[in-house]
C-alpha cells in the first residue's frame, strides 16, 4: 500500500467547498485503486483564524507543514482582511518559506466546455510563473504616511540565480512536451534592468536546450497573441506578476476560472510543494454550494503526478474529461449543477471504471 500524507488548508470562501470536494474525489480514487491511500490532516489556517487569533499560521506551523508529502490548498482572501495581509501572511509565507519557485499553470479547453474564444480548441499551454522573487519580493516601503508628500516604493528584485533556475525549469518542461516550444515573456523595452537580465539569462540557458524552439514577446503583445493566435504557443515563461495576469487570462479563455489548476513546486524537493486551484475565495458565491470544483480536481491530478502516482493521475484526468463532456456543469459554465452534484458524479464515475 502506498500512502501519502497530505496537509489540507481549505482557507477562505469557496476554498472550503472545493477542497472538501477534492478530498472526496481523492478518497474515491484511493478506494478504487486498492493499493493507494491518503492521510489528510486539516489545518484551519484562514482569515477567520486571523480575525480570531491575530495570525494565519501559528508559531511552529511551517515546521509542522514541512513534514508532509504535499499541501492541498483552497484559497485565501476575505472582505474583512486587507488582501495584502491575507496573501503575504498565508499563501506567500508558504510559497516563499518552502522555496516553491516554480508555479506551473496548465490551460486547456476540456471536452464539453464552451470557450467564448474562436479557435480555443487549440489552447494547450503551460504557463510557468517565477514564484519566489521579482515583483513579489516584498521589497519596498512607505514614508511620510498620511502626509501629502507620502511616498511608496515597490522594488522588483531579480537575481541571476532565481532567473536561471526558472528558465531551466521551463526549458525542461518544454523539452518534455511534444511541441518543444518555449515563449519568453518580459517587458524589456521599458524596464531596462531586471527584464533585460531575464532576456540575457534566457538566451544563455537556451544554448543547453537546442531541441527546444524559442521565441520572445513583450507582455502586452502576448495578450493579443493568446487571443488571436492561441495555436502558436506551448510553454510560456514569465515573471511573478506578468504570469499571474496571463494565467487568469488563459483560464478565462479556456472556459472558466473555476477549472484551472496550479502547482507551486519546489523542484529540488527540499520542502513540500503546494497545489491549489487558480481561483480565489469568490465571496459572491461562497456558501451557496455552487462553486465549480473541477479546478480543485485538476489540481489533485497535478498533486498525484508530483507524488509519482501517474496512473492515478491519468485515471482522475480521464474522469474529469468524461464529466465535463457529459454536460453536467456548474453555473460558471452555463449549467445548473451544484458542487455536490458534480462531486457525486465524478465519484460515481471513478467507482464504475
Ligand atoms: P483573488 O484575488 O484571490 O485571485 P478574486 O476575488 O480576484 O480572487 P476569484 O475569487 O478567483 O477572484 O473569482 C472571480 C470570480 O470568478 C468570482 O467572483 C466568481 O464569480 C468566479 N469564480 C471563481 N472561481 C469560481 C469557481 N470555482 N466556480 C464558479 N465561479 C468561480
Amino acid at each position: 500500500m502506498r500512502s501519502h500524507r497530505i496537509a489540507v488548508i481549505p482557507g477562505d470562501g469557496i476554498g472550503q467547498e472545493v477542497i472538501e470536494a477534492g478530498k472526496k474525489v481523492l478518497s474515491a480514487l484511493a478506494e478504487k485503486s486498492g493499493d493507494l491511500c491518503f492521510e489528510f490532516v486539516d489545518f484551519d489556517w484562514s482569515s477567520q483564524r486571523y480575525l480570531e487569533k491575530g495570525e494565519y499560521i501559528p508559531a511552529g506551523g511551517l515546521d509542522k507543514l514541512s513534514r508532509f508529502d504535499a499541501i492541498y490548498f483552497g484559497a485565501v482572501g476575505s472582505q474583512d482582511v486587507p488582501d495584502h495581509i491575507s496573501l503575504w501572511e498565508l499563501r506567500l509565507a508558504i510559497c516563499q518559506g518552502f522555496d516553491q519557485y516554480a508555479n506551473v499553470r496548465p490551460a486547456r479547453v476540456l471536452p464539453g466546455v464552451n470557450s467564448r474564444l474562436k479557435g480555443a480548441e487549440s489552447i494547450d499551454w503551460i504557463i510557468v510563473r517565477e514564484n519566489s522573487e521579482g515583483e513579489y519580493s516584498g521589497n519596498g516601503g512607505r514614508v511620510h504616511q498620511g502626509f501629502p508628500d507620502e511616498v511608496g516604493t515597490e522594488v522588483s528584485v531579480f537575481t541571476k540565480k532565481g532567473v536561471e533556475r526558472i528558465h531551466r525549469f521551463a526549458f525542461q518542461l518544454a523539452q518534455s512536451r511534444p511541441r518543444k516550444q518555449l515563449t519568453l515573456v518580459t517587458k524589456s523595452n521599458a524596464q531596462r534592468y531586471g527584464m533585460v537580465l531575464w532576456d540575457e539569462v534566457f538566451f544563455e540557458v537556451a544554448k543547453d536546450y537546442p531541441d527546444v524552439s524559442i521565441d520572445r514577446e513583450l507582455v502586452d503583445a502576448v495578450t493579443t497573441r493568446m487571443v488571436l493566435k492561441p495555436e502558436t504557443m506551448d510553454v510560456i515563461v514569465a515573471t511573478n506578476l506578468h504570469a499571474d495576469i496571463l494565467s487568469d487570462l488563459a483560464a478565462a479563455l479556456s472556459g472558466s476560472l473555476g477549472i484551472a489548476p496550479t502547482a507551486n513546486l519546489n523542484p529540488a524537493r527540499t520542502f513540500p510543494s503546494m497545489f491549489e486551484p487558480i481561483h480565489g475565495s469568490a465571496f459572491d458565491i461562497a456558501g451557496k454550494g455552487i462553486a465549480n470544483p473541477v479546478g480543485s480536481f485538476w489540481t489533485a491530478v497535478m498533486m498525484l503526478e508530483h507524488l509519482g502516482e501517474s496512473t492515478a493521475a491519468e485515471r482522475l484526468m480521464a474522469a474529469i474529461e468524461r464529466l465535463t463532456a457529459s454536460g453536467l456543469q456548474t453555473k460558471d459554465l452555463g449549467g445548473t449543477a451544484t458542487t455536490r452534484d458534480v462531486t457525486q458524479a465524478i465519484c460515481a464515475d471513478i467507482e464504475r471504471q
